[in-house]
């Protein structure tokens, strides 16, 4: 309960920040302005290693165009929002987790838990998941 009021909260206060502040971290690990630990990179999308993984695979695969979230995906972005997923299987197969099977996550604003404003999957393997969610 306190987890998700903190979280909550601290979602908000974040989304105020971008806001008022529109510089976005994951445009510039896509653009290459800033580093980050690339494994995959095409015309659409750049995946590259969480900063701090959950599990032994813990990688996020973002639109190089810039999409605060789901709920900002517009009809022309279907192609974008269908490469993730196909670049999703390539992160696993790369990784070797496709057999064991893995998690594929996007948070959505504050409730779902979303910190950076820039759509991406979370791709997470290596280990077994933890059930239920929420
Ligand atoms: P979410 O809570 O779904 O918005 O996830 C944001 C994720 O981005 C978190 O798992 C962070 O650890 C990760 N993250 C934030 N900044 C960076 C960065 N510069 N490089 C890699 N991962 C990052
Ligand atoms: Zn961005």
């Amino acid at each position: 309960m306190f987890r998700a009021y903190t979280i909550d909260l601290y979602s908000r206060l974040l989304l105020l920040w971008h806001k008022m502040n529109p510089t976005c971290v994951f445009c510039k690990i896509a653009s290459g302005e800033a580093k980050a630990n690339i494994v995959y990179q095409d015309e659409w999308v750049t995946a590259f290693r969480d900063i701090h993984p959950v599990a032994p695979t813990h990688v996020l695969i973002v639109p190089n165009k810039h999409i605060q979230s789901i709920s900002h995906a517009e009809p022309e972005d279907e192609q974008i929002l269908g490469h993730l997923f196909t670049t999703a299987r390539k992160i696993a197969e790369m990784d070797g987790i496709t057999e064991g099977g893995y998690r594929t996550i996007v948070n959505t604003g504050a409730h779902g838990g979303q910190t950076v404003f820039h759509l991406h999957m979370h791709v997470i393997g290596g280990q077994r998941m933890k059930y239920p969610m929420g």
